[in-house]
């Protein structure tokens, strides 16, 4: 762990400007006083090290990150939310400058065009957007990390150099795994995958693909040996020109609407062996291993869900007046704002320390599961709150705060279902973990 990232605050630049983060070694602390222990050994009384810095701090190319996407997300994308929203279709031009600001290929090396950052900063792009716009979130989040990371880990060095450029320049991806009999069961999937001379032939359907409509490649899971059960399983990348392979129906959904949601079709879709992702048999593990971290994505998902309905109605109380007074001088209201408040801030922090776990390689499965799980109660519960002291313009679609509400609802949907991250998060615990 030769540069495993510590607190924000213990940064120290080591290329243009990029900052890693280093835990200081003990043996780098100063001592400041000294006794001795029973033994005779020397022993430190007081060891000099940086203080630990709270969850919410960010180091300044972070802060710069962060501020750049808040500015964007305002900009360009809150005037377009409403109208994305009505139609189901999220705007083309919006993706192209997704790409153009370095949000889709957050993780990528620089060797391959990317920024080389760090997942934390990934999470806080999605945060960012989703604080605007659920749809405009879970785009980045996907490409991120699902796609992105499936891709940075798995891949041969060839693999790397034909797909990373392309998904740092203009190529979104897509992570097929569901199918219409798998969902939380997800492998029981059915997709087959025969090797035929040097390419695997695939048929099968997968169902509720993000960004099926947008994607030019996806991460998909078929099995090659449906009797050797979650062992078959196999991971292809799949282009969508592909021979065979074709993207259906999308769904016309309650909430993150303008987010396309489709099924793929694969009738003898002819792949190239070089587009196995890893090894054969081995892709029920790159989907657990993939899930484990897109799931953090979803956590910063929803707590932007849930930041950007209660700022709409933390003004609103200001302005809406009854009795003579506004709704916000009356503490019934306010302790609903401070309630709201509460909860958003533990949302965030737990995203912020499952996100920061993850960069510093520290074993992170079971905090990912009750951020996704605690994120999407916080989202529900706080759009709602929201919706209610809105009153009854809170539940038309003139002000913004039921989308919000719709938006919030996939989070304990997609990427395994509360009570999935609640099975995960038993059997953690009640192994002591
Ligand atoms: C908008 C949207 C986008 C999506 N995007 C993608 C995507 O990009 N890629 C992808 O592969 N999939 C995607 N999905 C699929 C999503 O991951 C699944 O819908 C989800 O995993 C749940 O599966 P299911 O819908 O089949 O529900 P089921 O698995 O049928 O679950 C139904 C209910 O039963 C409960 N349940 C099931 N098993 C158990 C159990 N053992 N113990 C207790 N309760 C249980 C569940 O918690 C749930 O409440 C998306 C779904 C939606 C709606």
């Amino acid at each position: 762990m030769g540069d495993a990232p510590g607190t924000p605050h213990d940064s120290r630049r080591d290329g243009p400007g990029r900052r890693r983060y280093k835990i200081p070694h003990p043996k780098d602390a100063k001592i400041l006083g000294s006794s001795y222990s029973p033994e005779g050994a020397r022993m430190p009384d007081v060891l000099q090290i940086p203080a630990p810095t709270p969850l919410t701090s960010f180091t300044e190319d972070e802060i710069l990150f962060r501020d750049n996407i808040r500015q964007f997300a305002e900009q360009k994308v809150r005037p377009l939310v409403k109208e994305m929203d009505d139609k189901g279709v999220f705007d083309k031009d919006l993706i192209h400058q997704f790409f153009q600001l370095g949000l889709m290929g957050i993780e990528v090396p620089e060797q391959y065009g990317g920024a080389g950052g760090r997942f934390f900063e990934a999470i806080v792009a999605v945060e960012e957007l989703s604080r605007i716009d659920a749809s405009a979130g879970v785009i980045v989040d996907v490409q991120n990390t699902l796609v992105n990371n499936a891709l940075l880990r798995w891949t041969t060095e060839d693999q790397k150099k034909r797909y990373l450029p392309r998904m740092v320049a203009d190529l979104c991806g897509a992570y097929a795994l569901s199918e219409a009999g798998s969902g939380s069961d997800a492998f029981a999937l059915q997709t087959k995958a025969e090797l035929k001379g040097s390419d695997y032939v695939l048929n099968g359907r997968k169902l509720w693909i993000t960004n099926g409509k947008e994607a030019g490649v996806f991460i998909l899971f078929a099995t090659v040996d449906p009797a050797a059960g979650y062992k078959g399983i196999t991971a292809f990348i799949i282009e969508k020109e592909f021979p065979g392979f074709t993207v259906g129906k999308k769904e016309d959904k309650l909430g993150i609407r303008a987010s396309s949601t489709c099924e793929l079709i694969l009738e003898d879709c002819r792949v190239p062996k070089s587009n196995v992702l890893g090894e054969v048999g081995k892709g029920y593990k790159i989907a657990i291993e993939t899930l484990n971290e897109g799931r953090i994505g979803i956590g910063a998902q929803m707590a932007g869900v849930a930041r950007g309905a209660w700022e709409y109605a933390a003004k609103y109380a200001q302005e809406r007046k009854q009795f003579g007074k506004s709704i916000a001088d009356f503490q019934g209201i306010q302790f609903q704002i401070a309630q709201m408040a509460t909860e958003i801030e533990a949302a965030r922090l737990m995203v912020y320390n499952a996100a920061r776990m993850k960069d510093a390689s520290i074993p992170f499965v079971k905090e990912a599961a009750m951020t996704k799980l605690f994120c999407s109660q916080v989202a529900e519960r706080v759009t709602s709150l929201a919706i209610e002291i809105y009153g009854g313009y809170g539940f038309t679609k003139d002000y913004p705060v039921e989308k919000y509400w719709r938006d919030s609802k996939i989070g304990k949907i997609y990427e395994g279902t509360s009570n999935m991250q609640l099975a995960t998060i038993a059997k953690l615990v009640m192994n002591g973990k």
